[in-house]
């Protein structure tokens, strides 16, 4: 088999003279930025390039790239990848296997974790008003919930600790040890990641 110096395309018996003249080999470097992108589609490229959809799926083999279905797997874990909720990605940082399953779940040591949000809120009146974080029970399944607070931490609790509807929560120390509807001693539970077991690999 004969290829192309410059497309690096297989050469067919109608010959190099012929080649060069062919749609491929003169859009040869726009076929591969094309197919670089996993998210292009074959039939995305045979569209643009005004070929087959067969002949982009000969040509993206010849070059060396994954078959149209597992570039279609690729592309969407990459776009998951990019929506994946921040819990997830710091979880991969400190060496956790996460296994996504949508952009707000994922498996991580076998257990079902989400991901949701703390805001601030106002509680009591006047003089004994203080600010404080609240959050909500999550529904449907899970293990381990993750609020992501203000500040970039996560309060990470397990399903047992979870029985309110809504409540709230001061994240720092206070002189002010609240009401059993403001449970503080979820500070203990801030950034605590040991509760997702140890990660496959060390930092
Ligand atoms: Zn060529």
């Amino acid at each position: 088999m004969r290829y192309c110096q410059t497309c690096r395309f297989q050469l067919d018996k109608r010959g190099f003279k012929r080649h060069t003249l062919s749609v491929a080999h003169r859009k040869a470097k726009l076929i591969r930025a094309m197919l670089e992108r996993n998210c292009i589609t074959h039939a995305e490229i045979a569209r643009r390039i005004g070929l087959t959809r067969e002949r982009v799926r000969q040509l993206a083999l010849q070059m060396g790239f994954a078959d149209g279905r597992s570039r279609h797997a690729i592309c969407r874990m990459e776009r998951r990848r990019k929506e994946m909720a921040e819990f997830f990605v710091q979880a991969q940082k400190r060496g956790f296997a996460v296994e996504l399953l949508g952009t707000r779940n994922a498996y991580i040591n076998g257990k079902l974790c989400i991901q949701r949000k703390a805001c601030w809120h106002d509680v009591g009146k006047s003089e004994h008003k203080y600010t404080y974080l609240s959050i909500r029970q999550p529904r449907g399944r899970f293990d381990i919930c993750a609020w992501k607070l203000p500040d970039g931490r996560f309060l990470i609790l397990p399903r047992k600790l979870t029985g309110f509807r809504q409540t709230t929560f001061n994240p720092e120390e206070s002189e002010h040890l609240g009401t059993a509807s403001s449970s503080h001693y979820y500070r203990q539970h801030i950034e605590r990641w040991s509760l997702l077991g140890r990660p496959r690999r060390s930092k």
